[in-house]
């Protein structure tokens, strides 16, 4: 009998692996409840195109939870029209300071606003300074933006009363190797430093859920720490690289700048010799200058180094499912006129599919009645 339920036992879990679907995502498909599930919201650099913002992705845990690893430049047109519940996009990692990594944290504060009744949180890194640090970002951003929340709880938010309009800073020592950071739910998020710009602060993210694990480079050149972030334990599962230049037009710079901006991110082929060390089941590849005419370059370069593991160069809302058994690489399908979804829980406004007319979040009928004019 004994050996009857455990076969059985055996045989349920075998059933229980998620199966992902082929084919490009709708947000309609949910995240199957043992995956994670990465969106890439901005592959680019500063220089932002309107085919690759800056640097973000979106990660999506089967049991619901979402967390967001830095939000540079334009990425939050992306993050919306992904249609993820607002109320569920509360928890923001940020690998370091760069405009490129955090300048969106503007617009998911404000128009994530609309949708959070929870006040949101960002984790980030110390600085060599205190005014360097994520604290004072955070709290900057909340100063330049004090007017706009101020006046939005009452013309917007009419009658509410939640902690939306708030974010709360978690500022960790950017010098801490191998740091838990957060650690709730059965996530974890470690970070440990990178070098980058030779400047204090910034660091590469690592999290853990469900016995699956992402590492996020965040921008760094060549270093041992990021190795070893990624290699721990069982190694994870899928990297997500940063790798850019080496940049050959800046001939009116002088040497040490040149220099600098040379030795700071990872070029290609130093990229391959990092995914070669670190060998991840999925290994993906963004901040690059790629395009038509250079995408051929740089897959051979990163393949001088590492030939013949998974490789993928990223693009905006690429999607890679991940799975104890399987990592498919997809592609989010958005509609470019959606309006996102507002609430998660089934109040307010849904609105994804794009319609105009059902992203109002009141009725004619209840406008004039408020006004007494119905
Ligand atoms: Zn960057």
């Amino acid at each position: 009998m004994l050996l009857f339920v455990l076969v059985l036992l055996v045989a349920c879990q075998a059933a229980s692996h998620d199966v992902i679907p082929k084919g490009p995502v709708t947000q309609l498909e949910p995240v199957p409840k043992d995956s994670i599930r990465i969106v890439a919201l901005g592959t680019g650099t500063p220089d932002v195109r309107k085919a690759a913002v800056a640097t973000s992705y979106l990660i999506q845990l089967g049991n619901g939870e979402n967390f967001l690893f830095d939000l540079g430049t334009g990425s939050y047109i992306n993050l919306v029209a992904t249609g993820v519940p607002q109320d569920s996009l509360t928890k923001v990692f940020l690998s370091h300071l760069h405009s490129d990594h955090i300048a969106d944290l503007a617009s998911l504060y404000i128009g994530a606003m609309f949708g959070r009744t929870h006040a949101w949180e960002v984790w980030g890194p110390s600085g060599e300074r205190p005014e360097f640090g994520t604290g004072a970002v955070i709290k900057g951003l909340s100063q330049f933006l004090a007017w706009d929340t101020h006046s939005r709880r009452k013309i917007d938010l009419i009658g509410r009363s939640d902690d939306g309009d708030k974010v709360i800073a978690h500022e960790f020592d950017y010098a801490a190797k191998n740091q838990v950071i957060y650690s709730r739910n059965g996530v974890t998020v470690t970070s440990t430093p990178v070098d980058h710009y030779a400047t204090a602060g910034p660091v590469a993210l690592r999290l853990d859920w469900n016995g699956l694990s992402i590492t996020y480079s965040g921008d760094t050149k060549p270093t041992q720490t990021l190795v070893d972030l990624a290699t721990r334990d069982k190694g994870t599962d899928v990297l997500l690289l940063q790798s850019m230049g080496p940049i050959l037009d800046f001939a009116a710079l002088p040497h040490n700048s040149q220099y600098l901006l040379n030795t700071s991110h990872i070029t290609p082929t130093q990229a391959g010799a990092v995914l070669q060390d670190i060998s991840p089941r999925l290994a993906a590849v963004h901040h690059l200058t790629v395009n038509d005419a250079s995408r051929v370059a740089i897959v051979s370069d990163i393949r001088t180094g590492y030939p013949a593991s998974a490789l993928h160069i990223a693009e905006d809302l690429d999607v890679f499912e991940v799975s104890k058994d399987q990592i498919a690489i997809r592609k989010r399908l958005v509609p470019s006129t959606s309006w996102g979804y507002w609430h998660s829980d089934g109040e307010g406004v849904h609105a994804a599919s794009g319609s105009g007319a059902a992203a109002m979040p009141f009725t004619r009928h209840s406008i004039l009645a408020g006004l007494g004019l119905s």
